[in-house]
């Protein structure tokens, strides 16, 4: 066969493709199918979703295995006649895969209903070597077993999810219960095809169009139900706390300190006019709850994106209009500084000890509260002050504000936890 007579390319979008074929899982899932562009080139990945969930499916993917594929072209091309004509008629593109128990694989496609069938090249998916080459400033092998927690999944969250990504991470939690809003899809990694659309499952989507080796768990729930958080949080190398509110930020805060998991918090004010990186290492330094209570965060308010966001920070007696005047929202340019610095601090702390480019990081970035100013507005006047932290230094917008936050020693969260580890190894040691 000659690759040049061959107009179509499908391109098998999951790296265990065949095996699921093989395994005859397949029969009970969905197929999604995809040309972009009127190209010549036709994604097919197994969609997660079950069969069985969905009635009235129209398949436009069929297939066969062949303990060993038939070697004459007719027959191959009879068997996948057989097998589109048994798919619904749709006069749409379909396509017959066969496929033999070692992993011969020839594709056939029928373009239209009046079209016969022809042979596509097939391009199975890169492998991992081909898809990340070690010359970069991180050995990628480090960050592919690293088990991250995203919680919550809007502009920024989505944002830190896909950088890390690019970076390298190979093990993703991703935990929030929103879907995609119209009014999300603008400052979003995810688009309009995702609208209406659990965050969790789109963003699943997009972390695996660029590394399709990801292992990605999602959770729809609520991080408040502090039992399943617990569950969900249980051997992640790190958490991401990009939810939109206070309260959730505390209980990851608690949770993270109880389960000794570096934990780090980003979020924006108002408008996105500024935002905070804050960095948790349990045990060490200050936690969320001691750094909170300073004052420089209390003079903050936050950025309220979501009408679902702004409903829960008002009491019940005020009327759904004026919820709406108050959300705020922040450009996308102001988020993403932000955004950018946790995936920095991240990486810093899922490589720390490790010989790589960012070692260097370790000692610059050593504080635990990062402030940055988008504009020089509000809570930000106080960088600009005598008594501001930051003092070696003309003052600036768009740059980083590093603070050394102590540990409080009245702490009611970290020095408890501190307290009761500590009571817990005495009694549970026996003395000599
Ligand atoms: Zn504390």
């Amino acid at each position: 066969m000659n690759e040049r007579d061959l107009h179509r390319v499908v391109c098998l979008m999951q790296p265990n493709f065949l095996d699921i074929l093989k395994r005859n899982e397949a029969d009970r899932k969905v197929f999604s199918l995809t040309t972009f562009d009127g190209g010549d080139t036709i994604h097919v990945r197994v969609a997660s979703t079950d069969k069985s969930d969905k009635k009235d499916i129209l398949t436009r993917v069929a297939f066969k295995v062949f303990e060993e594929l038939p070697r004459q072209s007719a027959k191959l091309h009879l068997i996948a006649s057989s097998l589109v004509a048994g798919l619904a008629d749709l006069n749409q593109l379909k396509i017959a895969i066969l496929v033999s128990e070692d992993d011969c694989v020839r594709i056939f496609v029928k373009p239209e209903s009046d079209k016969p069938v022809e042979e596509a090249a097939v391009l199975c998916l890169p492998n991992r070597f081909h898809l990340f080459n070690d010359d970069g400033i991180i050995d990628l092998r480090l960050l592919a077993d690293r088990r991250v927690a995203v919680v919550g999944l809007g502009s920024g969250g989505s944002h830190v999810a896909m950088e890390l990504t690019k970076s390298g991470v190979g093990k993703f939690i991703l935990v929030d219960y929103d879907r995609i809003e119209l009014q999300n899809v603008i400052r979003h990694v995810c688009g309009l095809r995702d609208l209406g659309r659990l965050k969790t499952n789109a963003m699943r989507d997009r972390i695996l169009e660029k590394n399709p080796f990801a292992e990605i768990e999602i959770y729809n729930s609520d991080v408040n139900n502090l039992e399943q958080a617990r569950q969900i949080f249980k051997g992640c190398d790190i958490i991401i706390a990009a939810t939109d509110n206070i309260m959730s930020r505390f209980n990851i805060n608690n949770l993270s300190l109880e389960l000794g998991i570096v934990t780090l918090y980003a979020a924006c004010s108002v408008r996105a006019s500024g935002g905070q990186v804050v960095r948790v290492r349990p045990n060490d330094g200050p936690c969320f709850s001691c750094v909170y209570v300073d004052a420089a965060m209390e003079a903050v308010e936050e950025e309220m994106s979501s009408f679902a966001q702004a409903r829960a920070a008002f009491p019940p007696y005020i009327g759904d209009d004026e919820v709406e005047a108050n959300i705020q929202v922040g450009l996308s340019s102001d988020i993403i500084p932000v955004a950018n610095m946790l995936v920095k601090v991240a990486l810093v702390e899922l490589c720390r000890g490790e010989n790589t480019a960012l070692a260097s990081l370790e000692e610059d970035l050593d504080g635990s509260f990062y402030m940055w100013a988008n504009r020089r507005e509000q809570e930000y006047y106080h960088l600009y002050s005598e008594d501001s932290f930051h003092k070696s230094d003309e003052p600036a917008i768009l740059r980083w504000y590093q603070l050394r936050s102590k540990r409080r020693t009245d702490c009611m969260i970290c020095q408890g936890m501190e307290g009761s580890a500590r009571n817990r190894a005495f009694f549970s040691s026996k003395g000599s």
